[in-house]
């Protein structure tokens, strides 16, 4: 475990220090779990903990203990802003750069409070006085795990706090699959389900409380997948028209990429998602073994994140943003290069 010293980030934390607690926006298991746990062990130290997220979670998650508590910036924007203006510490977590808030991160950029990262993804920016940041984590909540051990206030997790830590543990390592879960993720999880975290019936509220548009949008995402197999490639889209189609909820659509990796012999896969009102395309990438699609998401769509998992976004049509990647994809030696 490489964790930065403390002391001095401890130094600023004394009961009553205003402290306000940042994920990123669309925040997703491992966010809000990382955020909401940490939270909640600052304020049994007596500090006066706020966790504001950029944007609303989505419903999957809305039974984590504090969800409701959450302030939403862009809805609440002015009581919000008050808070930051007032913040002595503030926590960034599961993000590095602040452009991953959107217009949040105007106003944390000016904030005067000491700024404290803890984070998993690649390529810290530097805005941070505290920084733990280490891409070989499996989440961020396994992070703060560590972050709190180390500081000697690990007997603060309670069972509330350990339901959050091991949300994130299971979302950000696709159920203890993926290639960061170590050893060590297991031990942290061992121990948040000794401090009572309901590991079964997490996975059942993360996994089994689907909305029929969920299943319905997964349908036909399949449905209309398109696999360019000489590039080991899966093209998943789906348009607003899609969406609007099915009643599409927040959240619906998280995880559906995932389903083109399962294929055989797959090892990029991509979901392209039309947000009209946002004038936007979503990208999310997927990859298995030394493609990075960190490095493409960076390089070509104006995103990132890890070698693995990353995400990015178009400002062009669908059409035209599945057309611009293909292009790029047809050009990608390391994946049609060899067949
Ligand atoms: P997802 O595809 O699930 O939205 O995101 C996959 C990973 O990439 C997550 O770790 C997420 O935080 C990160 N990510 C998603 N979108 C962006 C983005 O626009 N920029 C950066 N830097 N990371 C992103
Ligand atoms: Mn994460």
């Amino acid at each position: 475990m490489n964790i930065p010293h403390q002391k001095d980030l401890l130094n600023q934390l004394t009961p009553g220090t205003k402290v306000i607690v940042v994920p990123h926006r669309n925040p997703d298991g491992d966010a809000l779990g990382s955020c909401l746990g940490l939270a909640g062990v600052l304020r049994k130290t007596g500090c006066i903990v706020d966790v504001i997220s950029p944007n609303a979670g989505p419903y999957f998650l809305n039974w984590m203990p504090g969800f409701n508590d959450l302030l939403i910036y862009e809805e609440q924007t002015q009581a919000c802003m008050s808070l930051i203006e007032s913040a002595q510490v503030i926590f960034t977590l599961d993000f590095n750069d602040l452009s991953r808030t959107g217009i949040m991160g105007d106003q944390l950029s000016k904030s005067k409070a000491y700024m404290a990262m803890i984070d998993h993804h690649e390529s810290p920016a530097d805005y941070a006085q505290y920084m733990y940041t280490d891409t070989a984590m499996s989440s961020t909540c396994e992070m703060v795990f560590h972050f709190v051990q180390q500081a000697q206030l690990g007997q603060h997790i309670d069972r509330d706090i350990a339901q959050c830590l091991y949300t994130g543990l299971v979302t950000d390592t696709g159920s203890f699959k993926f290639s960061h879960t170590t050893p060590t993720t297991h031990r942290v999880a061992a121990s948040l389900i000794e401090s009572g975290a309901p590991n079964q019936q997490i996975h059942e509220l993360i996994f089994d409380q689907n909305k029929p548009s969920k299943l319905a949008l997964l349908g036909l995402a399949l449905h209309k997948m398109e696999v360019i197999r000489s590039c080991k490639t899966a093209i998943l889209h789906l348009s607003q028209d899609d969406l609007d189609l099915h009643d599409h909820q927040k959240g619906d659509t998280e995880g559906i990429v995932n389903y083109g990796l399962s294929l055989e012999g797959i090892v990029l896969s991509v979901i392209f998602i039309e947000h009209k009102h946002e004038g936007l395309i979503k990208i999310s990438f997927r990859s298995q073994g030394s493609f990075s699609v960190n490095d493409l998401a960076r390089k070509h769509f104006e995103g990132g994140g890890h070698r693995n998992a990353a995400g990015g976004k178009s400002t062009e049509s669908l059409e035209k943003t599945i057309e611009r990647f293909k292009s790029i994809l047809l050009s990608t030696e390391e994946l049609c290069g060899t067949n």
